[in-house]
């Protein structure tokens, strides 16, 4: 039975020989250049910009946007291969990452020729972008969102406060969605546009603000107060903000899993290492079946994870009306099991896992965080079931 599928091909997980190379090297890159800094990332909180710069030297922040743009060839697949790697040593780098492609994925598929000029310089780190949808009022319920734009002569002034916003304290360009006032009737999901921003704007504050896991991305509010956008800067047309919103968080999904799958291969590695190493009773704590459970538990999630992520990355191209369903379960499974993981890493490592420097608890700030972005738990789960009842003709094919 294939359903919610509509055939057993769909259920394929493919790899080109490209694939293997271009994990290799994002294992060198997190190893060589991420891994050195790791400790003092994430007892400092910051991220070297360099790395950034690295990163997109290395083609990284490039997947699937086309040459002449700066970008390398690619698609989902190559993105959660890069940015498995990288969060297997730091999850914070990982979405410090991702989140330029909250810019350039809308921006490539609905911008201007204008606009996707800027790409250049953010696929190379050269400058650095960010994606403000959230508000003070909320972030599940887009259509719900408060901020506003109002027309005037060539373009458009925006009010409001966005919250939670990854790399708002770093970004050139800041892409934020508001509700476009232009005379017809505001209509929650009516109306709801993306607008480029730029960073110099007048009117525009930027606030930073602290987050207990993911530590070194720059997590901030923005506060518009009267700020000017020229036409030449609205993504796409007005009233598209909710159609481009989801059709992008559809695929950053898929990043976020790819986060969530470092995060349970770094956390397995830890445990295993430990109790190899770590005696009690007169022998390795290895030895005890109970750690031995556990870690084949996380084993057995890793692998289910891993290849829910690939399927996911893969149907992309395969069958593109499967990359919610898809996108959302990979996500809503990999980020609960990396939570799990987490726990039991701690448990193996006893009093040490709950002390900040040995970078086990971090596991547990950091999941918590990846439950949260490109939506909830309980969002995934809306999106998966309303997916779900859209296929419920196919049954009728099974009797
Ligand atoms: C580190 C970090 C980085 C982030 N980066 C960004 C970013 O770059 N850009 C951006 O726009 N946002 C960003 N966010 C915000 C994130 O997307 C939101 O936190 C998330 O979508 C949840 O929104 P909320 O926090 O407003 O919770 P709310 O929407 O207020 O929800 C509160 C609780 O109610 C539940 N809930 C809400 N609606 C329903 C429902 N219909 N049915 C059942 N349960 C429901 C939620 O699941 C949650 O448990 C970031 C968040 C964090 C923590």
């Amino acid at each position: 039975m294939a359903f919610p599928l509509k055939s057993l091909e769909d259920f394929k997980v493919e790899f080109e020989p490209r694939h293997d190379e271009l994990r290799i090297k994002a294992r060198r890159f997190a190893e060589a250049e991420l891994k050195p800094k790791l400790f003092r990332i994430e007892m400092t909180g910051k991220i070297p910009k360099e790395l950034v710069k690295k990163a997109g030297a290395e083609g990284f922040l490039g997947i699937g946007i086309p040459e002449i743009y700066g970008g390398i060839e690619g698609d989902l697949r190559d993105l959660a291969i890069v940015i498995e790697e990288i969060a297997r040593i730091s999850p914070a780098f990982g979405l410090t990452i991702l989140v330029t492609y909250l810019f350039t994925i809308p921006t490539l598929l609905y911008g201007t020729e204008e606009q996707k000029k800027l790409l250049k310089r953010i696929v190379r780190g050269e400058a650095y972008a960010c994606h403000a949808a959230t508000e003070p009022v909320g972030g599940s319920d887009l259509a719900g969102i408060r901020s506003v734009a109002r027309r005037v002569e060539g373009g458009w002034i925006l009010r409001g406060h966005k919250r939670l916003i990854s790399g708002a304290d770093w970004a050139d360009y800041l892409l934020i969605l508001a509700r476009a006032l232009d005379g017809s009737a505001e209509k929650r999901s009516k109306n709801l546009t993306f607008f480029i921003v730029e960073r110099d704007s007048k009117g525009l504050r930027i606030v930073p603000e602290k987050c207990v896991g993911v530590r070194g991305l720059s997590v901030g509010q923005i506060i518009m107060r009267d700020v000017y956008v020229p036409d030449s800067n609205v993504l796409g047309e007005i009233g598209q903000g909710l159609k481009i919103a989801l059709e992008t968080y559809s695929r950053m999904r898929v990043g976020a899993a790819a986060i969530a799958v470092g995060m349970i291969q770094s956390s397995l590695e830890a445990s295993l290492r430990y109790s190899l190493r770590r005696r009690a009773f007169g022998k390795p704590i290895i030895e005890f079946q109970s750690n031995q459970f556990k870690i084949v538990d996380v084993l057995c999630k890793l692998m289910a994870a891993r290849l829910m992520l690939y399927w996911a990355a893969n149907i992309s191209k395969r069958s593109p009306r499967d990359l919610p369903i898809a996108s959302s379960m990979a996500k809503l499974y990999s980020s609960e099991a990396a939570e799990d993981s987490a726990i039991k890493a701690i448990e193996i490592h006893g009093g040490l896992g709950v002390l900040a420097d040995t970078l086990i608890e971090r596991f547990l700030r950091d999941s918590e965080i990846v439950k949260m972005i490109e939506g909830t738990g309980e969002i995934q789960r809306i999106i998966i079931f309303r997916e779900l009842l859209k296929r419920m003709e196919m049954l009728k094919d099974y009797y």
